[in-house]
């Protein structure tokens, strides 16, 4: 009899703030003044996202798949590191059942631009867009993100694989 595995995963990160950068969110861009720094594009809750799914999937992270240094990522789109590491994870044989993400920044609101941003990871990920959620939270004014120096993302995902054995306490 086969078993099914599933597996949580966790992504969590932070980009600076600065003027004439451009705010993504899951390829999203809000209207505001300012924009997350990177080496990339700066898309903080997409590279939220990869290291969720990589995590879950044990597969390392994104600065392992994409290192910094490497000047092929420079400027890089976000969701295309997306799309890349998604493949990986499908090719292990696992299947994404849902994402929950929270943004938290001062400005600009993220709820305006929710659907928008869910349904821009639903469509990379290839799952309904049911399986996405994203939430917008303010850090009340406290610590870098309170002050607008900075944006933070953090992402819970859940993958699953069928196996046609019996799963062993290793898989599990
Ligand atoms: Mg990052």
């Amino acid at each position: 009899m086969g078993a099914r595995i599933i597996r949580v995963g966790l992504g969590r990160d932070l980009h600076r703030l600065v003027p004439g950068r451009p705010f993504l969110l899951g390829g999203v861009e809000l209207l505001s003044d300012q924009g997350e720094w990177g080496h990339s594009d700066g898309d903080v809750l997409t590279h939220a996202v990869i290291d969720a799914i990589l995590g879950a999937a044990g597969l390392g992270d994104i600065g392992e798949l994409f290192p910094p240094s490497e000047a092929a990522w420079k400027d890089a789109d976000s969701m295309e590191l997306l799309r890349i590491a998604c493949g990986l994870v499908k090719e292990a044989g696992w299947q994404l059942i849902n994402l929950d993400c929270v943004v938290t920044c001062e400005s600009p609101k993220v709820l305006p631009y929710r659907d928008r941003i869910q349904a821009s990871l639903a469509r990379v990920l290839a799952v309904p867009r049911m399986a996405v959620f994203v939430k917008g939270k303010t850090h009340e004014g406290l610590g870098a993100v309170g002050t607008g120096q900075a944006v933070e993302a953090l992402v819970v995902c859940l993958l699953e694989k069928s196996t046609p054995q019996e799963a062993s306490p290793g898989d599990l």
